[in-house]
């Protein structure tokens, strides 16, 4: 085996998996909290990329933009368990009301910290991960944008290392927020862009902040797919939660365009994602698509060739809307 393979494997052996396994540990613990909410029987199953990354023997493998990213990964990492330890600093009360003025700080507050948009919903039992938990089932879900200009390299070196520091960024400015609202007397747990709890696309739809795309990926109104997900979950009651579907029609554009799949180098994306009949959306070959992650630096093609994110939502909502009226004339 090459020296850089050797080196990456036992930094993963030796530093990622037992904090990894801390971390499994803390959520198994969540899991049997009497009062967390847990998955249910339909939920889909997380897929748990470190450990995959562990079985990896090749000596070729190129993970996101490794070494630069494993500090930003163990940083990450560490992350995750202080928010898990950190559901210990809440209130412990069942409920709690807010009234508007507090949701325009907040919101106000996320927008400091480099939020690029943020919504909220209910969370349905099924979008929590097969024997995982969440305290609260309110969620304050928020997107950050991705870097533009590096997106474009992909797949590269550079591009691994920019998505790592998105997701670390996004990681720390959740644990802002929770810390927000405990300081305010709420309860908070934050569900890390990283390794959540719960499938954050699906979320982020419920809660208006675009639509799922072809590729699996939740297309937004100002940075089409190029946006990383977290979600706070919360006490908080009555969060103005989104109702609106205006961003649905993304799904009949997606019908016609398909680049996604065309350009998918593991050919791992589906032509048409499989929507079962609980309603939960699969839209890639998580194997096929992890076979290409690994190889190439996390790959992230499919974000970067989707139309959404080369030409932007306004103008392909206009021209849709137009080709509608025409074909109504
Ligand atoms: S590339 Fe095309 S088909 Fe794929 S998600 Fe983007 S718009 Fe939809
Ligand atoms: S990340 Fe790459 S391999 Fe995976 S689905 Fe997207 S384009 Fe395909």
């Amino acid at each position: 085996m090459k020296a850089k393979a050797k080196i990456r494997n036992t930094m993963l052996k030796v530093i990622a998996k037992p904090n990894m396994n801390r971390v499994l540990k803390l959520e198994q613990d969540l899991y049997n909290n009497k009062n967390s909410y847990k998955s249910t029987t339909v939920s889909p199953e997380r897929f748990e990329i470190l450990y995959e990354i562990l079985k990896l023997k090749d000596d070729n493998v190129k993970l996101p933009g490794f070494p630069r990213t494993i500090p930003i990964i163990g940083s990450s990492i560490s992350d995750i368990k202080n928010t898990l330890n950190l559901l210990s600093e809440n209130n412990g009360h069942t409920s709690k009301k807010v009234n508007k003025s507090f949701i325009k700080e907040l919101e106000e507050y996320a927008k400091t910290l480099g939020v690029g948009s943020i919504g909220y919903t209910k969370v349905p039992r099924k979008y929590i991960f097969k024997d995982f938990a969440i305290m609260y089932d309110n969620a304050i879900v928020f997107t950050m944008e991705m870097n533009k200009d590096i997106l474009e390299n992909a797949p590269d070196y550079s591009t691994g290392v920019m998505v790592h520091k998105t997701y670390n960024k996004l990681g720390k400015i959740s644990m802002k927020i929770a810390e927000f609202l405990r300081k305010n007397g709420c309860d908070a747990h934050v569900g890390h862009p990283l390794m959540g709890q719960t499938l954050y696309p699906a979320l982020g739809e419920l809660a208006g902040l675009g639509f799922h795309g072809n590729h699996g990926m939740l297309i937004t109104p100002k940075f089409g797919p190029r946006v990383r997900i977290a979600a706070v979950y919360t006490n908080i009651e009555n969060l103005p939660i989104n109702l609106s579907d205006k961003h649905k029609w993304i799904e009949e554009f997606c019908g016609k365009c398909k680049i996604c799949v065309k350009k998918c180098p593991g050919e791992a994306i589906y032509q048409n994602s499989i929507k079962n009949e609980y309603g939960i959306i699969k839209s890639v070959d998580s194997h096929k698509c992890f076979k290409i992650f690994s190889e190439k630096h996390g790959c992230t093609v499919c974000m970067k060739v989707c139309p959404f994110n080369q030409v932007g939502y306004e103008k392909l909502y206009n021209a849709h809307k137009t080709k509608i009226n025409n074909s109504k004339d």
